[in-house]
C-alpha cells in the first residue's frame, strides 16, 4: 500500500531517549537507542489520517465492538479508530488514573514492573475487541491489555499497533494471537 511509506517517513527516530528505562535493551545490542516519536506522524494530517483509514479498513464490518487503547500513545490512534468502526473505545490506564472500580494487570518490564487497569464493566463477557498502541516492543504491555480484556471474557481479535521494533519478537510472546502493523523498524 503506497500510503505506508508515507506513514513511515514521517515517523521520527530520537537517539539516545528516554534517558533510563531502555538501557538493558540497549547494551544486549537488541533495541538500539533509538526512540521512535509518533507525534511527528500526527502533525502530517495526511499521514495521520491514512494511519487511521489504514486500521478502519482493516475492522469495519467484523463486528468488533470494542477498542482498547493502552496509555498513553493507543489513547491518540484508538478513539478515531472507535469511532469509524461504531465501536466503544475503553482506555487501558496507568495504576490509580481510573477513579471506578478496576481490574489490575501487573507485567514485567526490562526494568521492574508496570500494571495496567481497566474499569470494571467498561467491557461485557462474548465482545469483540482489539487492543490498540503506537508501538509493541518486547510485547508486555500488549499481553497485560489481552489478559486484563481476556479476564472479563472478552475475544481479543487482534492487536494493532503503528509500529514493530522485529528484533525484539513481541509478536512471539502474544501467545499465537494476531499482530498488524503498519511499519517495522530494524
Ligand atoms: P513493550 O511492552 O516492550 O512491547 O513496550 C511497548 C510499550 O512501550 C508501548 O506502550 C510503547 O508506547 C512504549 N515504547 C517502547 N519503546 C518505544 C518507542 O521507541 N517509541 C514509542 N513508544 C515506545
Amino acid at each position: 500500500d503506497p500510503r505506508l511509506h508515507g506513514i513511515k517517513t514521517k515517523i521520527r527516530v530520537v537517539p539516545h531517549f528516554p534517558k533510563s528505562g531502555r538501557e538493558v535493551l540497549t547494551f544486549l545490542g537488541l533495541a538500539g537507542i533509538m526512540f521512535q516519536d509518533i507525534t511527528t506522524l500526527l502533525l502530517d494530517p495526511k499521514a495521520f489520517k491514512d494511519t487511521i483509514d489504514l486500521f478502519v479498513e482493516r475492522y469495519k464490518g467484523k463486528n468488533i465492538s470494542v477498542v482498547a487503547g493502552i496509555e498513553a500513545r493507543g489513547f491518540i490512534f484508538g478513539p478515531p479508530i472507535a469511532l469509524a468502526i461504531g465501536a466503544k473505545f475503553v482506555p487501558l490506564r496507568k495504576p490509580k488514573k481510573l477513579p471506578g472500580k478496576v481490574i489490575s494487570q501487573e507485567y514485567i518490564l526490562e526494568y521492574g514492573r508496570d500494571c495496567l487497569e481497566m474499569h470494571v464493566g467498561a467491557v461485557e463477557a462474548g465482545e469483540r475487541a482489539i487492543v490498540v498502541d503506537d508501538l509493541i516492543a518486547t510485547g508486555g504491555t500488549l499481553c497485560a491489555a489481552m489478559d486484563l480484556l481476556e479476564r472479563v471474557g472478552a475475544e481479543v481479535v487482534e492487536c494493532a499497533c503503528v509500529i514493530e521494533l522485529p528484533e525484539l519478537k513481541g509478536r512471539e510472546r502474544l501467545n499465537g494471537k494476531p499482530l498488524y502493523v503498519l511499519v517495522e523498524y530494524l
